[in-house]
């Protein structure tokens, strides 16, 4: 078991205009679950590939413990991959298949079976071993795939988006599952998914990139709690995060204030100090809107209603009333300024009295949930 370290680490694919992962600096610690998210094409493979010695790391340099591992080749780095396609030996059962890197190590047949005994009683395969993968399910090749990687008892586990083939309650179960089999066993995971709830329920840390940058990395709580920049806000959390822009007014004698529609929203006085310009991303939660007076905060139209039991989602667009003008929609994955008329408000209302679809309901936010970006950099404001 080990620690990883990627130090100002940069690859850049022969050919390619620019690289694919840019100056990154992350450090795991020892036994941590740490989860690489972002969506398709922001670098999470070529990161996780370069640690695996599958991609030629073109500036910095990758440690696992102290060893600067960044020109070993693969084989030497004591690591084990899960791939999304288990590639599973057809013609080999669930024991060979599992104790087949044991066997190219040379590793004695005796020794090869325990491991692979240990391992199948672990995933709970005992009764599998002597079967050939197609008879199996989804679920329990995919678990053949990890017992692959169990016995060989490396150093860092390297997981690239292992559930993508299993169908949804599937992956519920086995994301569980995983998680805890790697901390039960210590061993240092570095997981890939771009699915945020997946990233969410199963990291230790979570480090989300975007083109090829680290945006931020932290417990999924800090992630949630105290996104980083703009692009984190809206990509963390289910449903997503409202985001808006809107000018800051600089009141007389009150100071610098973002209006939601009806609702002022102060700025601090660092937060004005820090701003580069003149506006302001804000975004808000679902659950951080709250019902309020007719003539309050900001008019949403109810297009659908979602009834949970418990509470229910009011998914609308911004009623064209001019109290609400100042502020204009931002979608949440490309950060571009939307139709206010258009744009999808989500708000978490109270289960029992939810308003209907079709109705127009005022909502004013918690004003200490409310995040702070600046529009033109998209870095959060100092709280
Ligand atoms: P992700 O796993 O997050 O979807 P990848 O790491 O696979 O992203 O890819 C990051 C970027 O690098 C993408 O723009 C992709 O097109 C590019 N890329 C990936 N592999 C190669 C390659 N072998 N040669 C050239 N470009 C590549
Ligand atoms: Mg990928």
């Amino acid at each position: 078991m080990s620690s990883v370290r990627y130090a100002n680490v940069t690859c850049q694919y022969p050919g390619a205009e620019r690289p694919s992962v840019t100056d990154l600096n992350l450090d795991i610690a020892d036994g941590e679950f740490l989860v690489l998210v972002g969506p398709s094409g922001c670098g999470k493979s070529t990161t996780l590939r370069m640690l695996a010695g599958l991609e030629e790391v073109t500036g910095g340099n990758i440690y696992i413990g102290d060893r600067d591992v960044t020109d070993v080749p693969s084989r030497d780095r004591d690591i084990a991959m899960v791939f999304q396609n288990y590639a599973l030996y057809p013609h080999m059962t669930v024991a060979e298949n599992m104790g087949f890197a044991l066997k190219i190590a040379k590793i004695s047949p005796e020794e090869r079976r325990r491991r692979v005994e240990d391992a199948a009683k672990i995933l709970d395969l005992t009764d599998y071993l002597d079967r050939k993968p197609k008879a199996l399910s989804g679920g329990q090749r995919q678990r053949v795939a990890m017992g692959r990687a169990i016995v060989r008892s490396p150093q860092v586990f390297l997981m690239d988006e292992p559930l993508s083939n299993l169908d949804a309650k599937l992956r519920v179960q086995t994301r569980t599952q995983i998680a805890s089999l790697t901390r039960r066993l210590g061993v240092t995971t570095v997981y890939v998914t771009h699915d945020q709830v997946e990233a969410m329920t199963m990291g230790d840390r979570v480090a989300v990139l975007k083109d090829g940058l680290l945006m931020q990395v932290d417990t999924p709580r800090a992630l949630y709690d105290r996104p980083a920049t703009e692009f984190v806000a809206g990509f963390i959390g289910s449903p997503a995060m409202n985001l808006f822009r809107a000018p800051v007014t600089t009141g007389v004698g009150s100071g610098a204030t973002v209006q939601l529609g009806t609702v002022a929203v102060p700025l601090t006085r660092a937060q004005q100090e820090s701003l580069t310009g003149d506006r302001v991303t804000v975004g808000i939660r679902p659950e951080d809107m709250h019902p309020a007076a007719e003539g309050t905060g900001l008019p949403i139209e109810a297009d659908v209603v979602e009834e949970l039991g418990a509470d229910a989602f009011v998914y609308g667009h911004l009623a064209p009333v001019t109290a609400a003008n100042t502020v204009v929609p931002v979608d949440n994955t490309t950060g571009a300024e939307e139709d206010p008329t258009v744009h999808e408000f989500i708000v978490r209302v109270e289960g029992r009295t939810p308003p209907r679809a079709g109705t127009t309901v005022w909502v004013a936010p918690d004003l200490e949930h409310v995040h702070l970006f600046d529009a033109a950099t998209g870095r959060r404001l100092p709280d």
